[in-house]
């Protein structure tokens, strides 16, 4: 078959600008989109056509050698067997980009752009959306779990087809077995068509005259299962993972959904978090740090050991490092951040009263602070850092 030419192709005139082609090959692939014109050949065609024109047209050199030398001139990639229209869907970006009216065109809603081999458009189901409670331990690990599910997956009788058997399925009469009934509406950009779910078949491409016992027709059955899911460590809450394809399988065949999970964090008895990091409130009695001892700590990993010096100020933190929680997808490691607390008796007995009267006096008890001891603010401004 003959070449046309490339401007009679688009519809512009020779001396066209950029623009001008840009807009008629706008106006053609809304035209002869595959999407809109399923099964009619001689559309796609015309859509390839106007690909191949607009792809040398829009370049300049391309074009310079084409006004010259014709197509013999355009050593263009779409020589021999053409280019496939899902080859042209890649190259839609830069036409359509994001945000133009005609994203949601294209991208039909809902389902998507999957795309069985019969270029029949693949419907997706429902994702599934559930809470999975973690204990920090379990954060800071990661963790697999085995969570039950209940979802909609393929009826095994039907293979998702809802019929008894091979001889009750019929070609959708409506939908002549696309799926989707056209709609034409006139715009400023020219005539667009907009599809839409089939009424008669609900998007099926097919009409059940008798149905699989199994599922009753939908396709697909209720089936709880138990899914085994690998947390990595450093999750938070709020977060929310997602497992492809492990949702609902849509009525009547299709690709399953996804599962989505929420994760939510079960408050620790003594450790709280802060992002990577783990606080501790450290209560030690005055003569325990006037004298200086080890403590034992609870940890995201059992109980650990740590140093309180003579002579540490209550509000001090140490820092136990690499005790806290992985970043997620990261190589950090957060701490443990102890943070002590001086007690101060709250009864005394005679004895003790007696012990402290004479203290009291004492010139090491009296504050003094250095250079060394940091306040309040100034350690909320290292720690905010
Ligand atoms: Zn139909
Ligand atoms: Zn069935």
């Amino acid at each position: 078959m003959a070449k046309r030419d490339y401007y009679e192709v688009l519809g512009v005139g020779r001396d066209a600008g950029n623009d001008e082609i840009k807009k008629a090959y706008r106006k053609m692939a809304i035209k002869y989109h595959p999407d809109k014109n399923q099964g009619d050949a001689a559309a796609e065609e015309k859509f390839k056509e106007a690909a191949e024109a607009y792809e040398v047209l829009s370049n300049a050199d391309k074009r310079r050698n084409y006004d010259r030398f014709g197509h013999q001139g355009v050593n263009s990639s779409f020589g021999g067997g053409g280019a496939s229209a899902e080859d042209i869907f890649s190259s839609f970006g830069d036409i359509f980009g994001d945000g133009s009216p005609f994203g949601d065109f294209f991208g039909g809603g809902g389902g998507g752009r999957g795309r069985s081999r019969g270029g029949q458009r693949m419907r997706k189901g429902s994702n599934l959306r559930i809470k999975l409670k973690l204990t920090l331990e379990e954060i800071a690990e990661g963790v697999e779990k085995k969570i039950k599910v209940k979802r909609h997956v393929t009826c095994s009788p039907c293979q998702g087809s809802g019929a008894k058997d091979g001889n009750s399925l019929r070609t959708c009469p409506t939908c002549s077995g696309s799926g989707q009934v056209k709609k034409v509406m006139n715009t400023m950009l020219g005539q667009m068509i907009s599809a839409s779910t089939c009424p008669s078949c609900d998007g099926a491409g097919q009409i059940i005259d008798a149905k699989c016992e199994t599922c009753r027709g939908e396709g697909r059955n209720l089936e709880e299962e138990t899914i085994s899911v690998k947390i990595p460590p450093g999750v938070a809450e709020g977060m929310q993972l997602s497992m492809n394809g492990k949702g609902n399988v849509p009525p009547r065949g299709g690709i399953p959904g996804d599962l989505l999970i929420l994760i939510e964090e079960t408050p620790h008895e003594s450790l709280q978090r802060d992002n990577k990091n783990v606080i501790y409130d450290l209560y030690i009695s005055f003569a325990d740090v006037a004298l200086g001892t080890e403590v034992e700590v609870p940890t995201l990993t059992g109980t650990s050991k740590i140093k309180v010096e003579a002579g540490t100020q209550s509000g001090k933190v140490l820092r136990m490092r690499g005790k806290g929680i992985p970043e997620i997808d990261g190589y950090d490691k957060g701490d443990q951040l102890v943070h002590v607390n001086v007690w101060t008796p709250q009864a005394l007995s005679k004895q003790e009263r007696e012990v402290l009267e004479k203290l009291r006096e004492s010139k090491n008890f009296s504050p003094n602070p250095g250079k060394k001891e940091k306040g309040f603010f100034e350690r909320m401004r290292e720690y905010f850092q």
